[in-house]
C-alpha cells in the first residue's frame, strides 16, 4: 500500500475516534444550556436579584454577553437532587477574581456559595472545569444567580456555565481521561520516537518537531486541569496565563517546524522569514499575556488573538507556496493540519453561536494537535526517505565522476594520477612491489599500421596486464605504452613479470600483431612519502636496464646481472 493510502486511513480513523466525544458531549444533558438569562448589573442582595423583575437583558443563555460584576440569573428551573448525587455547576477556569453563585430552592430558601481565584485547585475537575457542588434539598432548585468579579476577559467561556449531576460528571470525567491518556500517549510516543531519531540523524527539523510535541503536551498538562496536580495551590487566573504562553509556544514552534520540514528550495527565504517573525511575535504575545499585569489583561487578550489571527493563516500560506513550487511533502503537511484548522474552524463556529459549546470543542485544540503529531511523524518519515534518497543519489553521482576522473579512457585502467595518489595512500610497513612496463618499439607499430591500431595494441596489451594482475593490485598506464602495477610483495620478485612476459609473446594484438615489452621491477616498504619516490626510480631504473640490455625481459632492481636476468628475447 502506498503512503497516501496509509495516511488516509490513519486519518480517518483518528478522526473518527477525534469525533467520538464530541457526539457524546454534543447535547450535555445541560440544565442551563439555551435557557433564558437575564443580566441585573451592581445588585449584592441575594433577595434583590430574585425579586427584581425588571432585569434590564434577557435572552437564550449564551447570547447575552456580559460584563464582570453582573448577575446572571437563570429562572424557572426544576432541580432536583438527592445528596449522594447532587447538581453541581461547572464551568472552564477562566481569568476572575470570584465566582459567587446563589441557588434558590422551591420552598424559598436561597444557598449561596464563592469560589474565589486562589481556591480554583480546591474545585478543579478534569478538563480544568470548576465544579461547584449545590447542596441538595428536599426542595428542587428554582433560580440560579452567578456573579463574576474581575472576569476581565469577556470572552466565550467566562459566559459559559453548565449544570450536570455528580454521578454525570463523575462518568464524563472516565471518559475524558482515557481520551487525555490516549492522545498524550501517542504525543509522548512521537516525542520519544522522533527524538531517538534526532539523536542519530540530527535534522534540524526533527528536534523542532520534538520541541513542538513538547509544547503539545505542556499545554495538554494546564488545559486538563492536570496543572493542579503539580501545583495545588496555582490561582486560576495564573492557570489561563500559563495555558496562554503554552499555546503560544506551541504555535510558534509548529510554525518553525514548517519552516526547516519543507525542502530547501519549497520556500522562497522571504516566507520563511516571515513565518520566524511570526513565530516569535506569536511567543512574545503569549509571554506578554503570562506576565502582564491583571489591570491590562483584556488588552493583553486582544493583542494575544490579534496575533493568532495572523499566525493560523501563516500555515495555509506555507502549505501553498511550498505545494505550487511542487514540493513533495506539503500534501502531507496539509493533511496533518486539516484536522487542527477543521477543530479551529469547529470553535470559530462555536464563537458565533452557531453550534453549542462542549467540553470537548474545548479539548479539540489538544486531540487534533496530538492528531497533527502523529501523521506530521509519517511526513517526516516520508521526508528522511526523500532526503535519503538525494543523498544517495548525489552519492552515485560523486562516484561515477571520480571513477571517470581517476580512470584512463583509453584502457579503462587508473591514470597515472589517481595510480600515483593511490599508491601514495597505500603506504603501510609491509613490502611493495613495483612493476613498470614499456612496450617496446612502439612508435614503430604506429609508423607501419597507424595510430588506430596502435591505440588496439594498447587495449590488448591493458587487457592482458588487468587480467594476469593478482587480487588487490593497482594496475595503471602511466602515460604513452608505459604501464605500472603495484602489489603485495609476495613470492619472487620477478614471479609476474615471467609469466607476463611469457603470456604477452603469444597475444595476437590487434588481430595479428605481436609486441615485446620491457619490464623493471623494484621492491620496498612504503613507510614514508620518500620511500615512493625511491621506490619508483629503482623501478624505473631497472626498466631502462632492461631496455639497453636488449628490450623482451624484466629486471629486477638490485640483483647481479647474470641473477637478474628473468628472461629474454631467446627464452
Ligand atoms: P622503446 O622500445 O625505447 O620504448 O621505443 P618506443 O617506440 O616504444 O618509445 P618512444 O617513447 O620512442 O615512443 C612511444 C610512442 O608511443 C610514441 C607515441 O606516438 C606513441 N603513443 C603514445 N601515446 C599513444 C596513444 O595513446 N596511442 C597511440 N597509438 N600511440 C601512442
Ligand atoms: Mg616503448
Ligand atoms: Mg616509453
Amino acid at each position: 500500500m502506498r503512503i497516501s493510502g496509509i495516511l488516509l486511513r490513519a486519518m480517518i480513523a483518528l478522526a473518527s475516534l477525534l469525533l467520538a466525544p464530541q457526539i457524546a458531549h454534543a447535547a450535555d444533558r445541560d440544565a442551563i444550556a439555551n435557557r433564558p438569562v437575564c443580566v441585573l448589573p451592581g445588585a449584592t442582595s441575594a433577595d434583590r436579584i430574585f425579586a427584581t423583575s425588571n432585569h434590564p437583558r434577557c435572552g437564550p443563555y449564551g447570547t447575552v454577553r456580559v460584563a464582570s460584576a453582573h448577575w446572571r440569573i437563570v429562572s424557572g428551573l426544576s432541580l432536583a437532587a438527592t445528596p449522594d448525587d447532587p447538581w453541581t455547576l461547572r464551568w472552564q477556569n477562566f481569568f476572575a477574581d470570584r465566582v459567587t453563585i446563589i441557588a434558590r430552592y422551591a420552598d424559598g430558601e436561597t444557598v449561596s456559595a464563592a469560589v474565589a481565584d486562589g481556591d480554583v485547585g480546591r474545585y478543579i475537575t478534569i478538563n480544568a472545569m470548576v465544579g461547584l457542588p449545590l447542596p441538595a434539598r428536599a426542595a428542587p432548585i428554582t433560580d440560579i444567580a452567578i456573579r463574576v468579579d474581575g472576569g476581565r476577559i469577556n470572552r466565550d467561556q467566562s459566559d459559559y456555565f453548565s449544570l450536570a449531576r455528580q454521578s454525570e460528571i463523575a462518568r464524563d470525567g472516565k471518559v475524558d481521561l482515557l481520551m487525555w491518556g490516549l492522545f498524550a500517549g501517542v504525543a509522548l510516543a512521537m516525542l520519544a520516537y522522533n527524538l531517538m531519531l534526532w539523536t542519530v540523524l540530527r535534522f534540524r527539523f526533527l528536534l523542532l518537531y520534538c520541541v513542538s510535541v513538547a509544547a503539545i503536551l505542556a499545554y495538554g498538562v494546564t488545559w486538563s486541569g492536570g496543572v493542579f496536580l503539580i501545583d495545588p495551590a496555582l490561582t486560576g487566573s495564573d492557570a489561563v496565563r500559563i495555558n496562554f504562553f503554552l499555546l503560544a509556544c506551541l504555535g510558534g514552534s509548529v510554525l518553525w517546524f514548517a519552516t526547516s520540514f519543507f525542502e530547501e528550495w519549497a520556500l522562497p527565504a522571504i516566507a520563511r522569514r516571515a513565518a520566524g517573525a511570526v513565530a516569535v511575535t506569536l511567543i512574545g504575545a503569549g509571554a506578554l499575556f503570562a506576565l502582564g499585569p491583571a489591570s491590562h489583561i483584556a488588552l493583553l487578550d486582544r493583542l494575544y488573538y490579534g496575533v493568532f489571527a495572523i499566525a493560523i493563516p501563516t500555515m495555509p500560506c506555507l502549505c501553498l507556496l511550498a505545494w505550487r513550487r511542487r514540493s513533495a511533502v506539503a500534501w502531507v503537511f496539509a493533511a496533518a493540519w486539516a484536522v487542527p484548522f477543521g477543530a479551529a474552524l469547529l470553535r470559530l463556529l462555536n464563537g458565533y453561536d452557531l453550534i453549542p459549546t462542549s467540553i470537548s470543542l474545548g479539548n479539540s485544540t489538544f486531540y487534533s494537535m496530538c492528531f497533527e503529531s502523529l501523521i506530521s511523524t509519517l511526513g517526516i518519515a516520508y521526508r528522511i526517505r526523500q532526503i535519503q534518497r538525494e543523498r544517495d543519489a548525489a552519492n552515485a553521482e560523486r562516484s561515477d565522476l571520480k571513477r571517470l576522473a581517476d580512470t584512463d579512457p583509453l584502457t579503462g585502467l587508473l591514470n597515472r594520477r589517481a595510480f600515483l595518489d593511490g599508491a601514495i595512500e597505500a603506504s603501510d610497513s609491509k613490502p611493495h612491489r613495483l612493476i613498470l612496463l614499456d612496450i617496446d618499439h612502439f612508435k614503430s607499430v604506429n609508423d607501419r599500421h597507424g595510430h588506430l591500431t596502435g591505440d588496439i595494441v594498447l587495449k590488448d596489451f591493458a587487457l592482458l596486464l588487468a587480467a594476469l594482475a593478482p587480487a588487490g593490485a593497482r594496475v595503471g598506464r602511466l602515460g604513452g605504452e608505459e604501464f605500472a602495477v603495484l602489489m603485495a610483495a609476495t613470492g619472487r620478485p620477478s614471479d609476474f613479470a615471467a609469466d607476463f612476459l611469457t603470456a604477452l609473446r603469444t597475444l595476437d594484438c590487434a588481430g595479428g600483431l605481436r609486441i615485446t615489452a620491457s619490464i623493471g621491477v623494484a621492491e620496498a616498504k612504503l613507510v614514508a612519502a620518500e620511500d615512493w619516490t625511491t621506490l619508483y626510480k629503482a623501478a624505473d631504473a631497472a626498466l631502462y636496464d632492461a631496455k639497453t640490455t636488449g628490450r623482451n625481459r624484466a629486471r629486477i632492481h638490485g640483483r647481479a646481472p647474470d641473477a637478474r636476468r628473468v628472461s629474454t628475447a631467446a627464452a
